[in-house]
């Protein structure tokens, strides 16, 4: 299977100590590399996305603004871009295009001939992304700028977007709100940062009922995911019949990351991945792109990434 993956993406500083940081992809690199599931990765090498693409969904304005930002930083010196703790430095705007512009290219793939099931390794990651400012270590919201760029450029008229991480996917959601080609289903801590994707949020407009919040209390364990995934989002799903999945794959709902109090297992990661492998099959002809979102135990996400590469790739 291919894999997405620019080293720009270690050009993307965060300040020391940042659970956010480029320790992340390289020490994921290195093992994957180094584990069996290396041998059946084709490592690719992107291109960075054009301000066109990313401007389906972001306004122009704010893409602007972080280019303008980064490129009016000096030498280590980083901004922050919001309220919270997403920063930029020089690079950030470059790598925010290469990461957006990995999920084009795995998009293509999968929308081609041969393979059918991809994964983005890229950061910054993007399901925080506001349409028009940066949030939650995000900058361009790469999942959606993915779906944008199948629906223009492939025709697909469905795409599921299923958001795993133990942070609510506020940023797609709101991207694609009020729109029903677009169905987000977020399964996520709460209460818990940033403090949205209730319930009740399920769309507005033509996207009424195409938003799916799964909000789930802290200490969550595997059972339930299982559960929820076959009563309560399957039905939808399969109501749905998408022509492509995107998967948000956050891997800080595992029991040892520290930024999240939900109690998935390393090899729990697999366990979600085969059931929207089984989706995929049954009604996108397999078609699944993930991207890697968080996950800041430098132990416990390598090896969960492994588990879920190794039910992408069965
Ligand atoms: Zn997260």
């Amino acid at each position: 299977m291919k894999i997405y993956f620019h080293p720009i993406s270690l050009e993307h500083r965060t300040p020391s100590g940042h659970p956010e940081c480029a320790d992340r992809i390289s020490r994921l690199e290195g093992y994957l590399k180094n584990r069996p599931i290396g041998a059946e990765l084709e490592w690719r090498l992107p291109a960075p996305a054009t301000v066109e693409d990313i401007a389906r969904v972001h306004d122009l304005d704010y893409i602007h603004h972080i280019r303008d930002v980064c490129q009016g930083l000096k030498g280590d010196s980083s901004q922050l871009l919001d309220g919270g703790d997403t920063w930029a430095v020089r690079s950030s705007y470059s790598a925010a295009l290469v990461a957006a512009g990995a999920g084009l290219e795995a998009v293509d793939q999968v929308m081609g001939n041969g393979d059918n099931q991809t994964f983005v390794m890229m950061r910054p990651p993007g399901h925080h992304a506001r349409k028009a400012s940066a949030m939650g270590f995000c900058l361009f919201g790469n999942v959606a700028v993915a779906a944008a760029y199948a629906r223009e450029k492939h025709g697909v008229r469905r795409i599921l977007v299923l958001d795993w991480d133990v942070h609510h996917g506020n940023g797609t959601q709101e991207l694609f709100y009020g729109d029903s080609g677009v169905f987000f289903c977020s399964l996520h801590q709460s209460p818990h940062w940033p403090f949205s994707g209730d319930s009740g949020e399920t769309g507005e407009g033509d996207g009424k009922d195409y938003t799916l919040n799964v909000p789930l209390p802290s200490g969550t364990r595997i059972g339930r995911y299982e559960e929820l995934f076959y009563k309560i989002i399957r039905p939808r799903v399969e109501a749905f019949q998408p022509e492509l999945i995107l998967i948000s794959a956050g891997f800080d709902a595992h029991l040892e990351d520290p930024l999240g109090g939900i109690q998935l297992e390393t090899q729990d990661f697999g366990t979600l991945t085969r059931m929207v492998r089984d989706w995929a099959e049954t009604y996108s002809e397999g078609r699944v792109v993930s991207f890697l979102e968080g996950g800041y135990n430098l132990m416990a996400m390598p090896q969960s990434v492994e588990r879920h590469l190794l039910a992408l790739n069965e």
